[in-house]
C-alpha cells in the first residue's frame, strides 16, 4: 500500500503515526512545503514573547521520519491532484518542471494559510504573518530595532501577536474591526476584560478602521488607514484569521465547502482520499452544522482517525467543538462551543460577573443539554463542562448551578431534569 500524505503539521504527524501503528510495511510519503520537523504550531507566539526557546518547538524526535521509516519530500508544495490516476504533484529537481508522485491512498492535511490583508505596501520589509516557525524567526530578528508595532485583527493570532510584543516592551497598536478582541471566541463582557487587561499594560487600541497603505523605504515605517490617520510602525503584524489551504485540490472530484468537506471517516467525496486539520470540514457538536474548527486538539484527533480509516480500521469522528484556554497577562480565558448564540434560537444563556474579582463566568443552554461557555478567572471544573457539551450531557440540576464553580459533576447527571 502506498500512502501519500500532504503536510507535516500534527494532524499529518498524528495520521503518520496511526498508519504505521496498523499497516507496519506500507510505504508512506509525507510531502511538506515547511522543511522543520513537525511543531508546535500554537507555541510559536510563546517564542515570539521569549518564554519558550525556538528549540522546544518539535512535537517529535528528530528521527521521527526514519522511525517510521517514512520519505520525507521536504520543501516541496504540492501544485495539483489527478484523482483519476491518483497522482500528486510537486515540484520538479533540476531540468524537470514537476514530478509527480504515486498514491493508493492520499491525505491532504495542508493546513491553513494566512487570510491576506488588502492594502498597498504590504511587501515593506518588516511586515509579518504569523503562522510558520520562519514568520517568527523573521519577528525576532527584526525586534532589536522595532519601536512601535501595528498589529492588524483581534482574532486569536492578532491577538496573540500584540500579547508577545507587549512582553518584549514594544508599544503595540491593534487595529480591531468589533469593539474588542476575540469576537469569535467570547462575548462583549468577556471581550471588554480582555482589552482592559491588555490596555492596562500598555496596549493602544483602534477600532473601526483598516489599513490603506503602508509606507515606508523598503522597510515598513508608517500606516495610512481608512480614517485619514498615520500611525509610525517598524513592524507590522497581519492576523486577519486563517483559510483552508486548499487552492491545489481540483473542485470537480474533491467537495469543498470553506474547507475539504469529509465524513465521519475523513473520507472526501473521492475513495481513498482524506483530509483533516485546519483543511478539514466537518459537523461541528454544538452548532450542529457543518464547521471549520481549526484548532489544535481537533487536528490531532482527525488526523489520528484519518490514519486509522486510511489503513483499513474503521473508525468514526464525532465532530468538532470549538474551545481554547488562554493565559494573557492576569487573565485566565476558557471558552467553548457556542458563545453568542444568535439571537432567534431557542438557546438559554445565564451569566455571572464579579467586577471585585475580576471574574466572568457564562453557560449557553439548548435545551436540557450545554452548548456554550465562556469563563474568566473562574475557569475551574472548565473541562467538565467542556465534555458535556461534547457529549451532549443532560443536566440534570438547575442550570445556574454550573456558575459556581464547586458544582457537584457527579449530580450533574442524575435527579430530575430542572434546566
Ligand atoms: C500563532 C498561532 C497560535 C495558535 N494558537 C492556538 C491555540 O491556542 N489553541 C489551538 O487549539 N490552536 C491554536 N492554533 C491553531 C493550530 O496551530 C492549528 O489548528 C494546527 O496547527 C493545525 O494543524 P494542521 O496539521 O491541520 O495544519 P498545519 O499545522 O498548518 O500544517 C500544515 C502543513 O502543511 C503544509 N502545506 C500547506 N500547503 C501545502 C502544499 N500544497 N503542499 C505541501 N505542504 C503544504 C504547511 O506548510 C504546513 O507545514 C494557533 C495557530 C497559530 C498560527
Amino acid at each position: 500500500m502506498k500512502y501519500l500524505i500532504i503536510g507535516n503539521g500534527v494532524a499529518s504527524t498524528c495520521a503518520a503515526e496511526a498508519i504505521r501503528q496498523l499497516d507496519p510495511e506500507g510505504a508512506i510519503t509525507m510531502v511538506a512545503d515547511e522543511a522543520f520537523p513537525p511543531y508546535c504550531r500554537p507555541m510559536i507566539s510563546m517564542v515570539l514573547e521569549g518564554a519558550v526557546p525556538p528549540d522546544r518547538l518539535p512535537i517529535r524526535d528528530k528521527n521521527f521520519y526514519d522511525n517510521l521509516k517514512i520519505t520525507p519530500v521536504l520543501g516541496k508544495r504540492a501544485t495539483g491532484i489527478d484523482v483519476k490516476n491518483r497522482r500528486v504533484f510537486v515540484p520538479g529537481n533540476g531540468d524537470s518542471a514537476q514530478t509527480a508522485i504515486e498514491f493508493d491512498k492520499l491525505l491532504i492535511a495542508s493546513g491553513a494559510d494566512p487570510r491576506p490583508v488588502r492594502a498597498e505596501g504590504t511587501g515593506l520589509k518588516n511586515i509579518f504573518y504569523m503562522r510558520t516557525e520562519q514568520h517568527v524567526r523573521g519577528m525576532l530578528a527584526a525586534l532589536p530595532s522595532a519601536r512601535n508595532a501595528l498589529v492588524l485583527g483581534g482574532g486569536l493570532v492578532g491577538f496573540k501577536a500584540a500579547y508577545g510584543l507587549l512582553r518584549r516592551g514594544i508599544r503595540v497598536t491593534l487595529l480591531i474591526r468589533s469593539g474588542y478582541p476575540l469576537a469569535m471566541q467570547v462575548d462583549e463582557t468577556a471581550g471588554k476584560m480582555i482589552l482592559d487587561e491588555l490596555i492596562r499594560h500598555g496596549l493602544d487600541v483602534r477600532v473601526g478602521a483598516e489599513v490603506r497603505a503602508f509606507g515606508g523605504n523598503g522597510t515598513v515605517q508608517s500606516a495610512h488607514l481608512s480614517d485619514g490617520t498615520e500611525i509610525p510602525c517598524d513592524m507590522a503584524v497581519i492576523g486577519k484569521g486563517v483559510l483552508p489551504a486548499l487552492s491545489f485540490v481540483p473542485r470537480d472530484d474533491i467537495d469543498t465547502d470553506l474547507g475539504i468537506m469529509v465524513d465521519e471517516h475523513m473520507e472526501t467525496r473521492a475513495p481513498g482520499i482524506f483530509a483533516a486539520g485546519d483543511v478539514a470540514e466537518f459537523i461541528d457538536i454544538a452548532r450542529q452544522t457543518r464547521w471549520v474548527n481549526a484548532i489544535w486538539p481537533e487536528a490531532v484527533a482527525q488526523g489520528r482517525i484519518a490514519g486509522m480509516n486510511m489503513a483499513g480500521r474503521p473508525v468514526a469522528y464525532r465532530g468538532s467543538l470549538s474551545r481554547n484556554v488562554i493565559r494573557i497577562f492576569g487573565l485566565d480565558i476558557m471558552t467553548g462551543g457556542i458563545v453568542n448564540p444568535p439571537e432567534n434560537t431557542s438557546c438559554r444563556v445565564i451569566r455571572r460577573i464579579s467586577p471585585a474579582q475580576n471574574t466572568y463566568r457564562k453557560l449557553v443552554f439548548h435545551g436540557e443539554t450545554l452548548a456554550g461557555m465562556a469563563m474568566i478567572n473562574n475557569i475551574d471544573q472548565g473541562g467538565v463542562l467542556l465534555s458535556l457539551i461534547q457529549n451532549k450531557t443532560p443536566i440534570r440540576i438547575p442550570g445556574e448551578a454550573l456558575l459556581e464553580p464547586s458544582f457537584n459533576a457527579r449530580q450533574v447527571m442524575g435527579g430530575p431534569v430542572f434546566a
